[in-house]
C-alpha cells in the first residue's frame, strides 16, 4: 500500500507550525489510540500512521529532509517501526500526560517494571449513612509515583536507554529445531530498555512512600462486606510498571438499636404495662428521626408493628424497606405502698377473669396434661 503524505495524514497545511501539528496529532491520537479502540486494527493503523507523521514533522531536521526528499530522504532513519509503540511513548506522554497510562504500560505495550501491589482498605459507615449515596474521602498510605522522575526511575534529564542486547524488543529469539522460541531478554528483564543513571529520590524504583487522598462513592443501601474496586488506585508500579488496584471493603457499623435484615430494620421498644393495657402513644426512633406509634389497648408483649418505608433503601433503588417495631411490656420492679394497694384492688376487681392469651394458654395446658 502506498504511503500517504505526512501532511495529508495529519490534515494540515505544508506551512503548519509546531502548535498546529501538535493539535492535529492530538486530535487524531485521541480518536484512534488503541486503548480507546481495542481490537480494531483499522484504528491502530491510523494511529500508527499519524504517530509516524507527527514524529517526523515535529522534528525540524527530519521535516526539512522530508520536505526536500520525501520518504526516500528518511530511509534508514531509525524509530519508525510501525510495531513499536514505545518509540512514541514519550511523544504521547508529552502531549497527554498519563491519559493513556502509556507511562505505566497496560499490557498492550511492553515496558519496564512490575505492577504495584493491590491495596485493601476498610471503610466503616454508619447505618444512617446508607440512606443516600455518600462520598467518602479516604486517606490512603501507599507507594506513589516518584515526582522527581515521574515514575520512570531514571535520573531527570536522562531517560531509559534502549537495551542493546535485544535491540529494545525485550525478547530474545532462539531457533530450536523447527521452532523459533522467544524468551524475555535477560539484560533488561524483558523491558527493552535499561536505566543507566538512577533517580536519586527513589533510587531507581520510580516510586516513594506517600499518602493519597481519594474520594469514593458509597452506594445507598450497600450491604456490609461489599467490596468496591478502584482500578489503578493501588500502589504505584515498580520502575515504571503499572499501578495495582485499590479494594475498599464496606463495613457497616453495628447499631445499638437497629438490627438489619436486608432492607428491613428491626428494633424493640419497651412500653409501661399500663400503656399496654390502656393503649396510648409511644415514641419510636427511626433513621429519619423520632416517630409516634399508636399502640392499641390490650397490646401484648412481643407484638410487632410495621413502620412502612422507614427501613433502608434497596441497592441502587429508591424504594425503602420497613421498620419492624417489637413491643415488650415492662413490669415495674418497685412499687410504692399506694401502687401496691391499687394493684391489689385491681386484681380483686378482675376476680378470676384472665386475658384471652392466658386463657388459651391454660386450655393448651389442659390438652397436653389431660
Ligand atoms: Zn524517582
Ligand atoms: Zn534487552
Amino acid at each position: 500500500m502506498a504511503k500517504r503524505d505526512y501532511y495529508e495524514v495529519l490534515g494540515v497545511d505544508r506551512s503548519a507550525d509546531a502548535d498546529a501539528l501538535k493539535r492535529a496529532y492530538r486530535a487524531l491520537a485521541l480518536e484512534f489510540h488503541p486503548d480507546r479502540n481495542p481490537d480494531d486494527p483499522a484504528a491502530e493503523d491510523k494511529f500508527k500512521e499519524a504517530s509516524e507523521a507527527y514524529a517526523v514533522l515535529s522534528d525540524p531536521d527530519k521535516r526539512r529532509t522530508y520536505d526536500r526528499f520525501g520518504f526516500e530522504g528518511l530511509g534508514g532513519q531509525p524509530g519508525f517501526d510501525a510495531g513499536d509503540f514505545g518509540a512514541f511513548g514519550d511523544v504521547l506522554n508529552d502531549l497527554f500526560g498519563d491519559l493513556f497510562g502509556t507511562r505505566g504500560g497496560n499490557g498492550r505495550r511492553r515496558g519496564r517494571g512490575r505492577r504495584g501491589a493491590d491495596l485493601r482498605y476498610t471503610l466503616e459507615v454508619e447505618l444512617k449513612e446508607l440512606l443516600q449515596v455518600r462520598e467518602s474521602t479516604l486517606q490512603i498510605p501507599k507507594m506513589r509515583p516518584c515526582g522527581t522522575c515521574s515514575g520512570s526511575g531514571a535520573k531527570p534529564g536522562t531517560r531509559p536507554e534502549s537495551c542493546s542486547r535485544c535491540r529494545g524488543s525485550g525478547q530474545l529469539m532462539f531457533q530450536q529445531g523447527f521452532f523459533r522460541i522467544s524468551r524475555p531478554c535477560d539484560a533488561c528483564g524483558g523491558a527493552g530498555e535499561i536505566v543507566k543513571e538512577r533517580c536519586a529520590t527513589c533510587r531507581g524504583a520510580g516510586r516513594i512512600e506517600g499518602e493519597q487522598q481519594l474520594t469514593v462513592k458509597v452506594p445507598a443501601g450497600v450491604e456490609h462486606g461489599t467490596r468496591l474496586r478502584l482500578a489503578g488506585e493501588g500502589e504505584a508500579g515498580i520502575e515504571g510498571g503499572p499501578p495495582g488496584d485499590l479494594y475498599v471493603d464496606i463495613a457497616v457499623k453495628p447499631h445499638p438499636f437497629f438490627q438489619r435484615d436486608a432492607t428491613d430494620l428491626h428494633c424493640q421498644v419497651p412500653i409501661p404495662f399500663v400503656h399496654a393495657a390502656l393503649g396510648g402513644e409511644v415514641e419510636v426512633p427511626t433513621l429519619d428521626g423520632k416517630m409516634t406509634l399508636r399502640v392499641p389497648e390490650g397490646t401484648q408483649s412481643g407484638k410487632t408493628f410495621k413502620l412502612a418505608g422507614k427501613g433502608l433503601p434497596q441497592l441502587g433503588g429508591r424504594q425503602r424497606g420497613d421498620q419492624i417495631v417489637q413491643i415488650f411490656v415492662e413490669v415495674p420492679t418497685k412499687l410504692t405502698d399506694r401502687q401496691r394497694e391499687l394493684l391489689e384492688e385491681f386484681a380483686r376487681e378482675g376476680g378470676t377473669e384472665v386475658s384471652p392469651v392466658s386463657r388459651s394458654f391454660v386450655e393448651k395446658l389442659k390438652d397436653l396434661l389431660g
